[in-house]
This record gives C-alpha cells, sequence and structure tokens, in this order.
C-alpha cells in the first residue's frame, strides 16, 4: 500500500496569533492538494486560532512541544489533553532544537512518543545527526541508537501511524540541504531499522519526513526518492514557498 504523503511546517518561534492567522489565510489555496497531509506545527500560543483558521480546510494542526503529565505544577509547560482539546492532531518530539537548547533527552523523548500515543496524538519523531558526527563517518550507528531508545516499548501498531522525520543538524537552518541521495540512504536505514524491531509491515507503513533547508526548489527531488514519505519544514513554511512543497 502506498504511503500517502506529509508535509508538516515547524513554524518554530515564529509567529504572533494574529500573525499566525494571516499566514493561514496567504497558505490556504496554495497547500490545497486532497493527495498530501498538510500540517502546521505551532507555537502554542497560535494553537487556538490556527485551529479555527484552518477549520474546513485540508490542514491538520500540530504542536511544537508538550509535557508529560496531564495536569499538576509544571510552570510552563502544555500537556497532551489540553492539545487535544484544542484540535492539535500531531506533535513534534525530539526536534534537534529542544535536544540541543533545552537538554531533552532520549529518556525524555521516549516518554513523550509513548504519552502522545496514549493520549490520541500522533508523533512526529525527529532523529538527525550533528555535522561532526556526519565526518566521522558514524552519523548511521547514530540515527539507529535514537530510534531504538526513541521507541522503546512502543508498540507495532503504533509505529505503523508513527511519523519519523529526518533532520540532519548540520542542514537546519543553514541552507545547506542533505542530497537526495543522502537523505534517502538514511532514510532506507531508518525503515530498515524498524523492520528489525519489529517487521515488514511495520516498515513499510511508517511515514519517514526529510527535513533540513527543504525549500521550494529542492522538494520535488527530495520527495521522489521511494523512502522519503513526506517533509518538515522550518523557514520555508512562513513563506508562500509551503504551497509549492507541498504541491512538488
Ligand atoms: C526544522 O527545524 O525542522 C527545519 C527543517 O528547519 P529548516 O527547514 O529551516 O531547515
Amino acid at each position: 500500500m502506498a504511503r500517502r504523503r506529509i508535509i508538516a511546517g515547524n513554524w518554530k518561534m515564529n509567529k504572533t496569533p494574529s500573525e499566525a492567522v494571516a499566514l493561514c489565510a496567504e497558505l490556504k489555496d496554495l497547500v490545497k492538494n486532497d493527495a498530501v497531509d498538510v500540517v502546521y506545527c505551532v507555537p502554542a500560543i497560535d494553537i487556538v486560532p490556527v485551529a479555527e483558521a484552518v477549520k474546513g480546510t485540508n490542514v491538520h494542526v500540530g504542536a511544537e512541544n508538550f509535557y508529560i503529565e496531564d495536569k499538576g505544577a509544571f510552570t510552563g509547560e502544555i500537556s497532551a489533553p489540553m492539545l487535544k482539546e484544542a484540535g492539535v492532531e500531531f506533535v513534534i518530539i525530539g526536534h534537534s532544537e529542544r535536544r540541543d537548547i533545552f537538554g531533552e533527552n532520549d529518556i525524555l523523548i521516549n516518554a513523550k512518543v509513548k504519552k502522545a500515543f496514549a493520549s490520541g496524538l500522533t508523533p512526529i519523531l525527529c532523529c538527525g545527526e550533528s555535522l561532526a558526527l556526519r565526518k566521522a563517518g558514524t552519523y548511521k550507528e547514530w540515527i539507529k541508537r535514537q530510534i531504538e531508545w526513541d521507541l522503546t516499548d512502543v508498540t507495532a501498531d503504533q509505529v505503523k501511524t508513527l511519523v519519523i522525520a529526518y533532520e540532519p543538524i548540520w542542514a537546519i537552518g543553514t541552507g545547506e540541504t542533505a542530497t537526495a541521495d543522502q537523505a534517502e540512504e538514511v532514510c532506507a536505514m531508518i525503515r530498515e531499522t524498524i523492520a528489525e524491531m519489529y517487521d515488514a509491515a511495520t516498515a513499510e507503513a511508517v511515514r519517514i519526513q526529510y527535513g533540513g533547508s527543504m525549500n521550494a526548489g529542492n522538494a520535488a527531488e527530495l520527495l521522489s526518492k521511494p523512502n522519503i514519505d513526506g517533509g518538515l519544514i522550518g523557514g520555508a513554511s512562513l513563506k508562500p514557498d509551503f504551497g509549492q512543497i507541498v504541491n512538488a
């Protein structure tokens, strides 16, 4: 069965609520494509107005982060039930910025993956290597280990609905993109890892995105690769280019 393409924007910390609503209006006609899952992962404060703005369109709402407890004394955090009630369907987990700037480790990331599934949210689980690991040639071992850690005690049925984003850190926000062959090599390796951990049917079902300076000019080639089922897009998700990526 062919996997459905999924193009997700990661807006990061970029839009105020009114700016977010304006961006939804700007992109509305550009992102129309019934063959693709389109997701806007937005800052927490933008979730409610964005959910309202995309109502009745083909756009799904995603969060950029959440915490693993449902409620309580966790100042500054936002819970899965809060996201669900606001209309969120997807949540980015393990983005390199959360790992590197906010110190999230694979134990927490694994807990977030399990909590997201238990709460009816679909994780977009990010993995990827630093430039040093890429240069050292050990990037595949590193990414395999990230996947194994982050999916500990996650079931095959859950993984069948999971989205994994391969994002080489050296390509995020740098304008430097992995070549389509470099991206395909790692995405194929991730699928093999899922086959080893689970089974062939699970590996066949899991959707794997590439992320890292994907733009209107390079999307079509990256997305033509057999193991790349979509993209996680930062900078270009804030511009009309995002519509070209959706329709690449
Ligand atoms: C990202 O942060 O997920 C990302 C891919 O960013 P950019 O497209 O800007 O490289």
